[in-house]
């Protein structure tokens, strides 16, 4: 699948739930939530469909996100489900990280029996490593927890482990350091990534955002120059570096300062409600739910998809007119 800026579409992001066991601030700043109710949410076998439809066209890598995809009963079992899809190469779920070393029913922990599945991938968000910090930021005091996660997910084997930190002002400068070098001890990647205004307006104010060019510096204030990798890509848009003297890579997700950041989108999200939405930071979304539950065919699927991809935009519009009208846990990130 092309879009009509040549961006070649092999990516699906699919977010099973709307429900989280964390509020952070940025993401869903309300602790009243209006969740969905279970029928406007997809069946795990609607998803597996769409995604089956999604691998005749092109899709090869899936991630699973949320909300928090962990606290959606049979999550580790769906995982499993699109692994095993022919023509799925590869599947990685974004995760708070704090319910991964609940136990399943057969004694393995959640991490070990996603990595069994078939899960090659974990994104585990890490914001913080104050505890206090960290409850100030996701309102629920689970850094112990994710903790634990995060060793539970290494001793599962995860082919890859990459840390995502939000960047907050006046939070996250005096821990870039020690996040990095937690980071390296772990032997796992961190990306540091600028808010978005994806939940309510109010999110992203001046005196919140912190832009990756100055977390690079404070950094660099530190290191000595980052050594830039743009040899090292990711399937996202992260720019790479290393810091000197190491091997320890770092990433940036840029998505308000930096204007290259759409140049090599190759994805579509599927919310948990059943649209599918070209971009993260536009309106633009298509009620596949609808399509799916009036009894069409796979080829009508797949020409929704393309219908879709048509209309994928050259680039986001958080520096435009875009103003949040759906929940970043709604939407996946
Ligand atoms: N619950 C999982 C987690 O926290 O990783 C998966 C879903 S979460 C919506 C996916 C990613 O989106 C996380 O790394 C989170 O930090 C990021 N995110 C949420 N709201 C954001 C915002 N306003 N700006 C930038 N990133 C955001
Ligand atoms: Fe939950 Fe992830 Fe959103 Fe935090 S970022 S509220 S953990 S979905």
């Amino acid at each position: 699948m092309e879009d009509p800026f040549g961006h070649h579409i092999s990516y699906l992001r699919v977010s099973i739930t709307d429900r989280c066991n964390e509020r952070c601030r940025y993401c869903m700043p309300d602790e009243e939530q209006q969740w969905f109710d279970r029928a406007e949410v997809l069946t795990y076998e609607e998803m597996l469909r769409v995604i089956q439809v999604g691998t005749r066209l092109g899709i090869r890598k899936v991630r699973i996100t949320g909300g928090e995809p962990l606290t959606r009963p049979g999550a580790v079992d769906f995982c499993a489900q699109v692994a095993a899809l022919p023509g799925i190469r590869d599947v990685g779920i974004s995760t708070n990280g704090t319910l991964l070393t609940k136990p399943l029913a057969d004694g393995r922990t959640t991490a070990e029996a996603l990595v069994q599945g078939g899960v090659r991938t974990a994104n585990l968000s890490l914001d913080s490593l104050d505890r206090a910090s960290y409850f100030s930021t996701t309102r629920r005091d689970l850094l112990p927890k994710l903790l634990a996660g995060i060793d539970a997910a290494q001793d599962a084997g995860f082919g890859s482990i990459k840390f995502n930190c939000v960047l907050i002002r006046h939070q996250t400068e005096r821990e870039l350091m020690n996040l990095i070098m937690f980071a390296r001890e772990k032997g796992a990647l961190i990306r540091f990534i600028e808010l978005m205004p994806v939940s309510t307006a109010e999110v992203l104010r001046e005196d919140s955002f912190l832009a990756c060019g100055q977390a690079k510096k404070l950094i660099e204030r530190e290191t000595g120059p980052l050594i830039p990798r743009p040899d090292y890509k990711t399937n996202g848009p992260a720019s790479y570096y290393q810091i000197p003297g190491t091997d320890q890579l770092i990433g940036f997700i840029g998505a308000m300062t930096n204007f290259h950041f759409c140049e090599t989108c190759n994805k579509l999200r599927l919310t948990c409600d059943g649209k599918l939405r070209p971009c993260l930071g536009s309106y633009l979304e298509f009620d596949l739910r609808e399509v799916l539950r009036s009894g069409c065919s796979d080829d009508e699927l797949a020409d929704f998809f393309l219908h879709v991809v048509a209309r994928k935009p050259k680039e986001h519009d958080f520096r435009g007119s875009y103003q949040p009208g759906r929940r970043m846990i709604a939407i996946g990130g």
